[in-house]
């Protein structure tokens, strides 16, 4: 199996640091409001890449924290009146509502930053031991940069470019750095703010410290993989390398994937551009597993565009392998039977063969896109040779390697219904819109559009009522 490694720009075989374990961390959303869908591709992409290391037969230890304190948290707390563990108690509730909705699993453990404070200090003091670190009067504590030589080997940057840089950018306020280079790993309160008391100062961690304490404490100090979107590259993840390396002194992860971003207009979709989606918006429209396909059919480290033709394609494209699977459970009925003919076993011979080009896909650095083309060959494949002819055992032995392969993208095969129920709400909604406006040609329209789909409507007091035919 090969993985693109940003430390190396290159794919690598993957060799995991214990055999049959992987210790993987992803650095996960800072709740202060809904989650949108830029958000969303991290955690769909390595979910996915989760459950395909679990069905190669690997452990995985899988932990992704929530960031809850941050500035953006205390402002919304101050906007509303609320104090800041409000706000982020609400909008992990939401997060994880809409992680249920796109099938995006649990981790072994989502820690929360406000939890670890005691080992962020703790690792802060062993950095201050070691000469890596510093405080300054007012209290805030620095990372010392050009101690660690090896520091830009995460983004390729140089030290010289790098200086000259933030020379530039240097702001008022930060005058009691020792380089301007240097990073924050603790930094005093401010009135209002929450707090917790250190041997600096009374303050809070940078949001750096958070991301090394975690992963230590829940994965070790070597972990197998580090994960996360490409902004987290420089200087998030440079910046964990750093204090990680120099406290543990040892390497910190192995591989670090980065997920490519969600796009709007080509350019990245954020809150603060404004050209966002929450994932809740999406959720009004459309089933979460169409996002969640529409997401896994480009590879996770090119850009995606988001658009509402994308969208249909993806509704699409999942419809046609929810249809196949629901013939497949049609045919294979209450009776399998228990004997396969000759010329079905050849046929599933010839379907194992779209497994391991999906197993190949997966193989090659994750590519999601090259492996649902192989679940549509599969898909083709099943609607042309399952029929009545074959026996019911042959459509459940086919069922069974479609479920294999979709449970890895992490695909429910059981959600036709509630994706076609929506779309039959919907022109309902249309039909009723129709009739109020006196558009009683375009009514019957939609109403015989439904027919055709094999839904009878029925004009009750309480309102319309539809049942299949
Ligand atoms: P944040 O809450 O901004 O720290 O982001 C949480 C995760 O979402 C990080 O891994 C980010 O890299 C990722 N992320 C944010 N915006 C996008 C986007 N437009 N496309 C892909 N990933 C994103
Ligand atoms: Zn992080």
């Amino acid at each position: 199996m090969k993985v693109y490694n940003t430390l190396s720009k290159q794919k690598e075989e993957f060799i995991p640091l214990k055999e049959g374990e992987i210790k993987m961390y992803v650095c996960g959303p800072t709740v202060y409001n809904l989650i949108h869908i830029g958000n969303a591709r991290p955690m769909i992409v390595f979910d996915t890449v989760r459950r395909y290391l679990e069905d190669r037969g690997y452990k995985v230890e899988y932990v992704s924290n929530f960031t809850d304190v941050d500035d953006k948290i205390i402002a919304k707390a101050v906007e509303e009146g609320a104090t800041a563990e409000e706000i982020s108690q609400r909008y992990i509730a939401e997060c994880k509502k809409d992680m249920e909705g796109m099938n995006v699993r649990p981790a072994t453990k989502h820690p929360l930053a406000t939890q670890e404070i005691d080992g962020m200090i703790e690792m802060i003091q062993t950095l201050i031991d070691k000469g890596y670190a510093y405080p300054s009067s007012d209290g805030t504590v620095y990372f010392r940069v050009k101690r660690f030589a090896q520091y830009g080997k995460l983004s390729h940057k140089n030290l010289d470019d790098l200086q000259s840089g933030f020379r530039a950018l240097q702001v008022s306020g930060e005058g009691q750095k020792e380089d301007p280079l240097d990073f924050v790993l603790w930094k005093p309160k401010k009135e209002g703010e929450p707090s917790w008391p250190s041997p600096w100062c009374d303050g809070r961690p940078g949001w750096h410290i958070e991301c090394s304490v975690m992963a230590k404490k829940y994965l070790g100090e070597e972990i197998d993989i580090h994960a996360g979107g490409e902004d987290l590259i420089f200087p998030h993840h440079e910046n964990e390398i750093a204090q990680s390396e120099c406290c543990n002194g040892r390497p910190f992860a192995k591989y670090w994937l980065h997920n490519a971003f969600l796009n709007i207009d080509n350019r990245k979709m954020s809150k603060s551009l404004g050209n966002f989606f929450t994932v809740r918006e999406v959720a009004d429209e459309y089933d979460l597993q169409v996002l969640r396909f529409f997401m896994l059919s480009a590879h996770y480290r090119s850009p995606l565009n988001f658009s509402r033709d994308l969208m249909t394609a993806a509704k699409n494209g999942l419809e046609r392998i929810l249809t196949a699977a629901e013939h497949l459970r049609q045919l294979k009925g209450p009776d399998t039977g228990t004997v396969l003919s000759e010329e079905e076993d050849r046929l599933l011979e010839q379907a194992a063969g779209f497994k391991r080009k999906f197993q190949e896909a997966m193989d090659d650095d994750f590519n999601t896109a090259d492996a649902i083309a192989a679940v549509f060959e599969l898909v083709k494949f099943a609607n042309t040779q399952a029929d009545e002819r074959r026996s019911g055992l042959f459509a459940e032995k086919l069922y069974e390697i479609l479920t294999a392969l979709t449970d890895i993208l992490g695909l429910s095969l059981e959600a036709k219904e509630e994706i076609l129920d929506q779309e039959i709400e919907d022109l309902i909604a249309q039909r009723q819109a129709a009739r109020k406006a006196k558009d009683f040609q375009k009514a019957d329209q939609i109403r015989d559009t439904l027919l055709e789909k094999g839904i009878i409507l029925k004009d009750t007091r309480e309102g319309v009522q539809w049942k299949r035919a």
